[in-house]
């Protein structure tokens, strides 16, 4: 195909306003996929991402169409995740095109990450194409969606193109659209090879698949090709475009998305923003990379059963071939033994990995609460960052400062809650940037407020608090100093580490005093008291005590029946297997459950 019949464009918009669903129709419509094979999400693959109904990693597709010219264009289409955590998912996805279909959902409007990532496109000078969805809705308004792309995001949207894509209304406008107004790309086809990378996946046959965009030259089987940051050198065993499966073409051109199998089984030669070039007619510069994926949440780990612990070690190797946001390194806690500190882009990842491990690899884990980075200054020492409460310095070491980091933070709301936002805001120790209405019903606030505050149960609270209508997106500002300490739990006078956590002096107490009252209700009693304490330092700021139960569990076996005695002890050792030992007290591994999902 030549350039000028290609087009390569990604679909944006906030989650739920149909982008999946649109895609969908895109590729049924041009017969890419049979009728009888057509499911819905077709290019969700991943079980969760069907199940939790969200993209969480880009997919693409290669269409082709027969416009109205009676040309035959060749469409590639790459989907992208609508999640924050996953935006760089979407910005890596935005540099493989050269146009973007903006969704909005015709009865919603503009969302918080409508407008996030619509300037990920802009500032990859993208055409933006506005595609107004959902108008088979009752409550669809499409001049007022109209309206607020136009004042909101400051594009045109006279031309907005229409759709329904559960009826299946405007695809034929949306696909003539594409063609019309997404550029084609402006490459050359006998230049040196330039290929951007911008995903992969592991795949236990044949090793590394790498997604390209290929820019210059052009990519056949048999070539010999160099990764540009490694300088390995490979042949092509295969390459080819999808449609949507893996679709063997063996050629690739400039200006086409597809992918290469070289047969590595290393992931670093397949590494996401890196380029690839030919060997014998080599780039001189690797194509720009792009904004990197960052581990924002970290988190530790552990296996329930410690004759998991190689499992999960394997298992997480195993995610990350696919996932290189997603980091670790081994770790040991005193209560929970060993395990893995690992690093995610955001909580929904990090719950999507749990799930994940769970699921596939049926390892049953407990997870520490989640943390963000600290950075730690000590007089006249260099800066560290610390992620684990457990390193956080102790008090006697002169002046530390620590700074924690910040996000500026756009929620989305109807006026009646504007109230209530800004409170729950101030709450989480934000300050106020600005607040604007966007049309006559809806207003946008920006706050700056410390990472730590959203990663706890900001989005929960915020979705209640508007009962479900807020939409919310941030992006990370820096680091601020605060005024932090660390609160530990003592059971017995004993520390629990995986109990421990970094507060802001003003919320120290409060999230102290939740955790002892629920550890009262769960440690089950023993033959002794048991104070259980919250503490800063040596200040105790909050106690619970769990008193002694008196009953001997043997007692009722009368001395006489030994081997009823020996069979309830018995079973009392069976149940201390899911027991963690600290100190001379049992708590029961629920306990650490309940206790982490509190935080
Ligand atoms: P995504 O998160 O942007 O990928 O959105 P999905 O494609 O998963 O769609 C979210 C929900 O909206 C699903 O329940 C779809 O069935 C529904 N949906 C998508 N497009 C339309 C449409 O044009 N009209 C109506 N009524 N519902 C739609
Ligand atoms: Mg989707």
């Amino acid at each position: 195909v030549s350039q000028e019949l290609k087009r390569n464009f990604s679909i944006i918009a906030h989650i739920d306003h149909g982008k999946s669903t649109l895609a969908d129709r895109l590729i049924q419509s041009t017969g890419t996929v049979a009728d009888r094979d057509m499911q819905n999400q077709l290019l969700d693959s991943m079980d969760l991402e069907k199940e939790k109904g969200i993209t969480i990693k880009a997919n693409t597709v290669t269409i082709n169409y027969k416009a109205n010219d009676g040309k035959t264009y060749q469409l590639n289409l790459i989907d992208t995740p609508g999640h924050v955590d996953f935006i760089y998912e979407v910005s890596r996805s935005l540099a493989a095109c050269e146009g973007a279909l903006l969704v909005v959902d015709a009865a919603q409007g503009v969302e918080a990450q409508t407008l996030a990532n619509v300037y990920l496109a802009l500032e990859q000078d993208l055409e933006v194409v506005p595609v107004i969805n959902k108008i088979d809705l009752p409550a669809a308004d499409v001049e007022k969606v109209r309206n607020e792309i136009e004042d909101v995001i400051g594009i045109p949207a006279d031309e907005a193109v229409l759709t329904s894509a559960k009826s299946g209304i405007g695809i034929e406008d949306l696909l003539e659209a594409i063609v019309k107004f997404i550029p084609a790309p402006a490459n050359s086809e006998d230049g040196p090879l330039k290929a951007l990378i911008f995903d992969s996946h592991f795949d236990d046959y044949r090793g590394v698949i790498t997604y390209v965009r290929v820019v210059d030259g052009t990519i056949k089987k048999g070539d010999k090709i160099k990764i540009f940051s490694t300088n390995h050198q490979f042949d092509v065993l295969e390459c080819g475009i999808f449609s949507p499966g893996m679709n063997p073409t063996n050629i690739l051109t400039a200006g086409s998305v597809g992918y290469v199998i070289t047969g590595t089984k290393s992931i670093h030669d397949s590494q996401v923003g890196d380029t690839v070039t030919s060997v014998k007619n080599p780039c001189e510069r690797p194509l720009e990379g792009y904004r990197k994926a960052q581990s924002m949440v970290f988190a530790g780990l552990y296996p329930i059963s410690t004759d998991d612990y190689e499992d999960l070690r394997e298992a997480i190797e195993k995610l990350q071939l696919n996932d290189a946001s997603l980091t670790f390194e081994p770790e040991t806690s005193l209560a929970l033994g060993f395990g893995f500190r690992c690093g995610f882009l955001g909580l929904l990842h990090m719950e999507i990995i749990v799930e994940r491990l769970r699921r596939e690899y049926d390892i049953d884990l407990i997870s520490t609460s989640p943390s963000v980075e600290y950075r730690i200054h000590k007089e006249n020492e260099p800066m560290y960052t610390i992620d684990n409460p457990e390193d956080f310095p102790g008090g006697g070491q002169g002046k530390v400062i620590v700074e924690e980091p910040y996000i500026k933070g756009n929620i989305i709301v109807p006026k009646d809650y504007v109230g209530g936002v800004m409170e729950l805001c101030q709450l989480k120790r934000g300050v106020y940037v600005s607040m604007n209405y966007i049309d006559d019903t809806r207003a946008m606030i920006t706050y700056e407020m410390p990472l730590a505050e959203i990663v706890l149960d900001f989005y929960d609270k915020l979705k209640s608090r508007t009962k479900g209508y807020a939409s919310f997106e941030y992006e990370m500002i820096g680091y601020r100093p605060g005024n932090l300490v660390k609160v530990n739990i003592l059971v017995s006078g004993e520390p629990v580490d995986a109990f421990s956590f970094i507060a802001h002096t003003d919320h120290a107490q409060a999230r102290g005093r939740i955790i002892v009252e629920k550890l009262k209700e769960i440690i089950p009693r023993q033959q002794f008291e048991i104070p259980i304490q919250a503490a800063l330092g040596a200040k105790i700021i909050a106690r619970e005590t769990i008193r002694a139960f008196r009953k001997n569990v043997t007692a009722k076996c009368y001395g006489g029946d030994i081997s009823r005695k020996k069979k309830l002890l018995e079973k009392q050792k069976a149940g201390k297997k899911r027991m963690k030992q600290i100190g001379n007290v049992e708590i029961p591994q629920e306990a650490f459950i309940s206790v982490l999902k509190l935080s």
